[in-house]
């Protein structure tokens, strides 16, 4: 495996793109958004920078890596040497079917399809390609090049070879792939967003304010961040539409969003990107304040 196309160069597009590059393969990155691409570069080589000053690594592989990462705006060129591609564009189904289509049309027989989706069925996902056996689910986790996990999701179809062949991938990247079934949430999400849910009901009940919620989280559970801190991270809107997604999958009302939750979302507080959701953020800022108007 030498080729590689990444589609999407946004949040986790770059950082996929980066691993690769750093690890040797050749990258075509590949967004419909030049804009995008160009600000997919100027991270991947501010992230490179980050590294060379922890002495990860030397100018000399960073300068190597970037002569490896081509951007690219047209699907059909990018993918035509592919030996793997990695979907990571926007998450939304319809345009992941038109792309997996495009892709499966364009792309070289042997190579696999993977995505980063968060959410959606790779079983679905593979059914509009021609090749279900080579379709896979790699989800990333954000940020890429420091988290370990790459968890590995075999649709319905996906091939024994398939799964080993991209498990041992993710192991030449420095990762530690999980495999997992595709079921609504796969393993990381359907336990997360559930946890983040109840936070964010217990917050509506007025069982605790914010910060009392995420500080009992994170000394009594020995998480890094509390699960309130933590969706504002991901982005409130990312974890409504992964509750609706188990919601609707498995008919079971445990996954239902919190009505404060869709509230909020509702209201355009979405969290870190839109600088407010259960705290206000401040470009350059470390300091967490609450933003204070909800809870019971
Ligand atoms: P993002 O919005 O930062 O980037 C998406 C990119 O896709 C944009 O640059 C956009 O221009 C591009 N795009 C849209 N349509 C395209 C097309 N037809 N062809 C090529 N590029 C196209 O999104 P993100 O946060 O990087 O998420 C990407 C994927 O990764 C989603 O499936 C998401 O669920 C998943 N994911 C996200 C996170 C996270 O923390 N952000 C974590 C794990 C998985």
């Amino acid at each position: 495996m030498k080729n590689i196309s990444v589609i999407g160069a946004g949040t986790m597009g770059n950082g996929i793109a980066h691993v690769f590059a750093q690890s040797g393969y050749n990258v075509n990155l590949i967004d419909v958004s030049e804009e995008a691409l160009t600000k997919a570069r100027q991270v991947i080589e501010k992230n490179m920078d980050r590294m060379i000053a922890k002495e990860k690594l030397t100018s000399a592989e960073k300068d190597a890596a970037l002569n490896r990462l081509h951007s690219v705006t047209d699907l059909k060129t990018g993918v035509a040497e592919a030996d793997l591609v990695v979907e990571a564009a926007t998450e939304n189904t319809s345009l992941k079917d038109k792309i997996f289509r495009e892709t499966d049309a364009a792309a070289p027989a042997h190579c696999i399809l993977a995505t980063n989706t968060s959410s959606i069925s790779i079983t679905q996902i593979a059914a509009v390609t021609s090749r279900p056996d080579k379709v896979i689910g790699m989800h990333f986790m954000n940020p890429v090049p420091v988290m370990k996990l790459v968890e590995v999701i075999r649709g319905y179809a996906t091939s024994d070879e398939v799964t080993e062949t991209v498990m041992r991938l993710s192991e030449k990247l420095g990762k530690i792939p999980t495999e997992v079934n595709d079921f609504p949430g796969f393993v990381a999400n359907r336990i997360l967003m559930p946890m983040i849910n109840e936070a964010i009901i217990s917050l509506q009940e007025g069982v605790a304010g914010v910060e009392e919620i995420d500080t009992v989280m994170k000394l009594g559970m020995a998480h890094p961040m509390g699960p309130l801190q933590l969706a504002d991270f991901i982005g409130l809107d990312v974890c409504l539409s992964i509750l609706r997604v188990m919601h609707d999958g498995f008919g079971n009302p445990k996954y239902a969003p919190s009505a404060l939750l869709v509230n909020m979302v509702t209201a355009g507080k979405l969290g870190v990107k839109s600088g407010e959701g259960f705290y206000t953020y401040t470009p350059g800022s470390k300091n967490l304040k609450v933003s204070a108007k909800f809870g019971g």
